[in-house]
């Protein structure tokens, strides 16, 4: 339409007239380019947000799992380090006790404190949580609460890992300390054999086993015990974020 007036006015030589109507197609030209560049990239932001969107999911359904593996893997060994304890504890005051109350001490406390420097689990960051920090994909978690638990537990498994090694240096093996007191007659420990009355009487023996002890306490609740809160308490903020619910108990909650 635009069109015809134009050539009607050029026949009319009506110069004004036709140099309005050149602006006139100038600007709606203009605002046609501008209006297509804004459709364009806005075409191009929702195209780029689904694919973070996708991405974003693929990251944590991986993270998910990988927290999971860890939790049921997991709870054989904070079981085995709870048994451990306890009986490092039950053998101690076996030890520095002579009420007669105590029970007598079993092959069991003989493995305990024989493996009593042991402190071999590993403290694991989920090869996917490594990934999206180093990346700077965390970033793409539109979740402020799951990003900084992230953070967080890559920063806590990083505080907790130190704890492990700080634990480790001068660790006594009592065996190789005390060969009279604890004969091993395998490559494991739970084939030990302890003199425990001979224990009792060695004071020098005692205070490293106290050490020991002290050190597989911290061993078993600050960090064996203290990673698997961090992957239940990682596990729940995953479950929340994906709509993830579990019947099975091997999911968040107490740490078993
Ligand atoms: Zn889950």
């Amino acid at each position: 339409m635009i069109l015809r007036r134009v050539i009607a006015h050029f026949r009319k030589q009506q110069w004004t007239t036709i140099a309005i109507d050149f602006v006139i197609v100038i600007v709606i030209v203009i605002v046609i380019v501008v209006a297509g560049v804004f459709v364009g990239i806005q075409v191009a932001n929702w195209d780029t947000d689904r694919q973070n969107r996708a991405l974003d999911h693929g990251y944590l359904q991986r993270l998910h799992h990988e927290v999971v593996d860890l939790i049921d893997k997991g709870a054989d060994a904070a079981r085995t380090s709870e048994e451990t304890n306890r009986h490092l504890h039950e053998a101690q005051h076996f030890l520095i006790t002579s009420d007669g109350v105590t029970p007598a001490l079993s092959p069991q406390h003989c493995c305990a404190i024989a493996g009593s420097h042991v402190y071999a689990r590993g403290i694991i960051l989920p090869p996917t949580l490594g990934e999206l920090l180093a990346t700077g994909r965390v970033l793409l978690i539109d979740d402020e609460t799951l990003r900084t638990s992230i953070a967080s537990y890559a920063q806590s498994i990083n505080d907790i890992g130190q704890l492990r090694d700080d634990i480790q240096i001068d660790r006594l093996p009592l065996a190789r300390r005390y060969p009279e007191l604890i004969s091993r007659r395998a490559e494991q420990w739970d084939q030990a054999v302890c003199q425990f009355g001979e224990m009792r009487r060695r004071d020098d023996f005692r205070n490293d086993l106290t050490d020991n002890l002290n050190r597989f306490g911290a061993y078993a609740e600050d960090v064996l015990a203290e990673q698997r809160r961090l992957q239940q308490a990682l596990h729940a903020q995953l479950d929340r974020r994906l709509n993830i619910r579990h019947e099975s108990t091997s999911t968040p909650g107490a740490i078993k």
